[in-house]
């Protein structure tokens, strides 16, 4: 068989080559980068390899060229250079179509390729996004305001606003669902910009994925090829180190470029433990927005939304006991809300006060099982750093008085225990004790925010 002068090609070189190559880079990249080329032809040393859209030729040129070079050359000494181009569909005698340059040269001009758009990029590794999960349905209110605001802002900015979106907030508030929002409206607006949506436990999935396959080359070029780069719950990333570290890399090496990254968190940047200053300091040089515990109103929002898109007819009066019954989480209430109409359409009923009782009774009483008093005043008292005995002593200077006080407040808050009671727990003090500590709570977080601010964390850590 003659080489070299005219299209003459030889597949069983390239058969051998594949095989190399898989062995090399193992599975998962063989089949997402080289499994797709095609072996075009071969002319005056120069071997034609072709993949089906643009960006695969960039990743491939920049990424396995070199290598897939050198093993030709020592299959095949005739051979001095090999091109990557981009498949037209049809013979395309236009000159640029089948450059003859040696591969790595990305400047190569090659013209726009409609393939690209057809295959959404990442689109095997991101995640799916839920259609529910849009702004149009996230209720807003006062708690949630400010980071539906910054989700919002930087869905629709055309430049980088604020980076990193940071958002956290505990668990059920909607975190999950403006970031699916973010996602949804950016690829609206834009679908040729590169988004990707994936949890902290996939990523960290994939990466160990790609060490143990000695791949870590490509797994880091995926994400740094990204627009926009979104990863819920990084909190999951915290103590395992290797794993930060490659995210840190990745993270600093897209907000160099420029790239948008959106993150979210069960807590604050400081308040994640395990995680190395570097990261802690870049995670929050963006704009970090909380996501602060429901409100009675929001609640009640919620619930009519929720209820609009259900069909079924639900009394004021049932939505305003679910949302001062269950407060702790917006997908328990919701749950709440579609097991009532469920079982209303089901056997034919109505919803009522009667059936939202007694149907959900388990839930009900969970609720009000899951916080003892003792729970409260333990984390209190270790909050305040002070003796969990003080939280029934008879001490009464301020570093022990006030945390007590705060214990007081959140055990009317968050348990269904009445003054009295509350006041037994706490070293048998009178119920107006009680009450007046609730006063004085309310007050110091009116005109406090740094006390406010405590309280609503220890809210938080209790509520989850
Ligand atoms: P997180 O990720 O913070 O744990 P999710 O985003 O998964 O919480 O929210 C839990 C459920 O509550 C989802 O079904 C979500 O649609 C709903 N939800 C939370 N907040 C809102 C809101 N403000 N408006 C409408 N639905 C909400
Ligand atoms: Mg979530």
């Amino acid at each position: 068989m003659t080489r070299g002068d005219h299209g003459a090609v030889d597949h069983s070189e390239w058969d051998r080559i594949k095989t190399r190559l898989k062995k090399e880079f193992g599975d998962s990249a063989f089949k997402s980068w080289v499994k797709p080329i095609t072996l075009d032809g071969m002319k005056n040393g120069e071997v034609e390899l072709a993949v089906p859209t643009r960006f695969m030729r960039d990743w491939v040129v920049t990424h396995y060229a070199d290598r897939i070079r050198a093993l030709w050359a020592s299959e095949n000494p005739a051979v001095k250079r090999v091109s990557i181009k981009v498949a037209t569909g049809a013979p395309a005698p236009q000159p640029q179509a089948s450059p003859i340059q040696r591969a790595s040269a990305l400047s190569m001009p090659v013209p726009p390729t409609p393939q690209r758009a057809a295959v959404p990029f990442g689109s095997e590794l991101s995640a799916s996004l839920d259609p529910r999960y849009t702004f149009a349905n996230f209720v807003v209110g006062k708690p949630n305001e400010f980071a539906y605001a910054a989700a919002k802002r930087v869905a629709e900015a055309d430049e980088v606003s604020f980076n990193p979106l940071f958002l956290y907030g505990g668990v059920g508030l909607g975190k999950t669902h403006l970031m699916h929002a973010i996602a949804w409206e950016i690829r609206q607006r834009n679908p040729q910009r590169r988004v990707i949506y994936m949890s902290a436990e996939k990523f960290m999935y994939s990466f160990v994925r790609a060490l143990r396959n000695q791949d870590t080359v490509s797994f880091k070029e995926q994400f740094r090829a990204v627009d926009v780069l979104m990863i819920d719950d990084v909190q999951f990333i915290a103590g395992k180190d290797a794993t930060q570290e490659e995210f840190f890399h990745t993270f600093n090496a897209l907000v160099d470029q420029g790239r948008q990254i959106v993150l979210s968190a069960d807590k604050s940047p400081s308040n994640i433990e395990e995680i190395g200053d570097r990261l802690r300091s870049r995670l929050a040089s963006g704009l970090v927005a909380d996501l602060h515990p429901t409100t009675f109103e929001l609640r009640l929002g919620i619930l009519d939304a929720k209820a609009d898109s259900l069909g079924t007819p639900v009394p004021p009066k049932v939505k305003e006991f679910l949302a001062h019954k269950i407060t702790s989480n917006v997908r328990e209430l919701e749950g709440a809300l579609t097991r009532l109409c469920a079982h209303a359409q089901l056997v034919g009923g109505e919803v009522s006060l009667e059936t939202a009782q007694d149907l959900l009774q388990d839930l009900l009483r969970a609720h009000d099982r899951k916080l003892t008093m003792e729970e409260i005043q333990r984390r209190v008292a270790e909050h305040f750093k002070i003796r969990l005995s003080d939280m029934s002593s008879a001490r009464r200077a301020r570093v022990v008085a006030r945390p007590r006080q705060v214990a007081m407040y959140l055990a009317k808050q968050l348990t269904s225990r009445s003054l009295p009671e509350i006041g037994r727990a706490f070293g048998g003090r009178d119920h107006t004790t009680v009450m007046h500590a609730v006063r004085k709570v309310e007050e110091l977080c009116r005109d406090d925010t740094a006390f406010a601010e405590d309280v609503e964390l220890l809210t938080r850590m209790l509520e989850n």
